[in-house]
């Protein structure tokens, strides 16, 4: 069987890897940038912005709403290869709130959003989480109070970006408190730039990174920001999610560290023998490669049924929890093959490749907690995939 994908010539993979090699600013391979904090957003918001003037970000968009309705296997193999190259090319704008306002949103809401999205104008961030809901998430506090023309919010959003270089926050809020706790939210779009009573504290993370806190005092926002129907916003918010959980980053920078652990096995030796030459963990990079390569084919075919105008819901939570734990496992055996030198982070001389190994195993933890527990997805495979019953 021929995997190949109709329309996706090798030209267009060498053109893109000419692009980013003479256009990245830093070595790529020394490390990965998390766009979600303040020490690379910058960084990451310029380069994003001359990949917009290519029309590559959103590629697979319709024409007048800044894309160029290329295939979506074409984006994908895109995103693939920026992804390669340790950088997500998919921030939250063009993989979340874009789809979403497509289904969702007025036609003054995609006129105001989708091309500033398509060039990389606005970065978003995710005000799902609060400090007291999590997986959860339906019993969220944070209050929404119409007034006038506006929704006036209060109440506090956790573990989001919005430290880092945000614009404006997509956020789920309480419009009717005494509905079920389902049918009694909305979904809302939110500018933080300059806004009035919006206070950002930075949580400290254990890979040399923050997140945010975010407090919202009598925040105005205006009820046109609002998308969908109000008090159904559960169901955009979910839609979303759904989005969210896709994505071919992950096994195309396990990839990346994958190949870069084969040629440090060739070059190093433990005990006066090549860490290639050693059967066990010969045989733990060749399982690891196997799952990697799975994880792949499991997002071409979330990206697939996306083609086909379907929802991937429970093929969404296999590939995020699928993915997310095999690079935590394949980051946690670099670590290990390289003892206790691979526990040093990226500032110490010593450390091997760079110490990426280290950051990206640190942060893989984080990955199986982010966009609903490793846990919280098995739940949904089993009542969606497998149809038991609630457990
Ligand atoms: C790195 C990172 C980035 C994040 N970014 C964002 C962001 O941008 N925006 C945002 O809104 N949120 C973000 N989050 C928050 C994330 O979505 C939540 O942390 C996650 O949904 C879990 O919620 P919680 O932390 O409140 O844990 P809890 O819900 O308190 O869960 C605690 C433990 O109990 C388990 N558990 C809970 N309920 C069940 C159940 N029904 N069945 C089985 N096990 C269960 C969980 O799996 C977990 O192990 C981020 C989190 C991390 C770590």
């Amino acid at each position: 069987m021929d995997f190949k994908f109709e329309g996706i010539d090798e030209d267009f993979r060498s053109e893109i890897k000419d692009f980013v090699e003479k256009e990245l600013p830093w070595n790529w391979r020394e490390q990965d940038l998390d766009p979600e904090d303040e020490k690379d957003s910058v960084l990451v918001r310029n380069f994003k912005r001359k990949l917009g003037d290519q029309g590559w970000l959103t590629m697979a968009w319709p024409k007048e709403y800044g894309g160029q309705a290329a295939s979506h296997m074409r984006q994908v193999v895109f995103n693939e290869e920026m992804a390669y190259r340790g950088i997500s090319a998919g921030d939250a704008g063009i993989r979340m709130v874009g789809p979403i306002l497509m289904l969702y949103g007025t036609d003054e809401q995609k006129e105001q959003f989708l091309p500033k999205i398509a060039s990389a104008e606005i970065n978003w961030s995710q005000g799902y989480s609060e400090p007291d809901s999590g997986s959860d998430l339906a019993s969220l506090q944070t209050r929404a109070v119409e007034d006038g023309d506006d929704f006036v919010v209060s109440g506090s959003k956790i573990w989001n970006s919005a430290h880092a270089d945000s614009d404006w926050m997509f956020m789920l809020v309480r419009t009717e408190p005494d509905a079920p706790k389902h049918r009694g939210i909305s979904f809302v779009l939110t500018e933080l730039e300059g806004q009035e009573g919006v206070t950002i504290e930075k949580i400290p993370m254990m890979w040399d990174a923050y997140r945010g806190l975010v407090t919202f005092d009598n925040v105005r926002v205006p009820k046109k920001n609002l998308v969908g129907e109000q008090n159904r916003g559960w169901y955009v918010g979910a839609a979303l999610l759904d989005f969210e959980r896709s994505g071919v980053d992950r096994p195309a920078r396990a990839k990346r560290v994958l190949e870069d652990l084969v040629e440090f096995c060739k070059e190093n030796k433990k005990n006066g023998r090549l860490l290639a030459d050693d059967p066990v963990i010969r045989n733990q990079l060749a399982e690891l490669a196997v799952q990697v390569e799975t994880t792949r084919l499991m997002c071409y075919n979330v990206a697939w049924m996306q083609s086909q105008d379907l929802i991937p819901n429970k093929e969404a939570s296999i590939t995020k929890v699928y993915g997310t734990e095999t690079v935590n496992r394949l980051y946690g055996l670099g670590v290990k093959i390289m003892g206790l030198y691979g526990q040093l982070d990226p500032d110490s001389k010593w450390a091997p490749l760079k110490g990426r190994i280290e950051n990206a195993w640190l942060r893989s933890f984080g990955g199986m907690v982010a966009a609903g527990t490793s846990e919280i997805q098995r739940n949904v495979i089993a009542q969606r995939g497998l149809e038991l019953p609630r457990g």
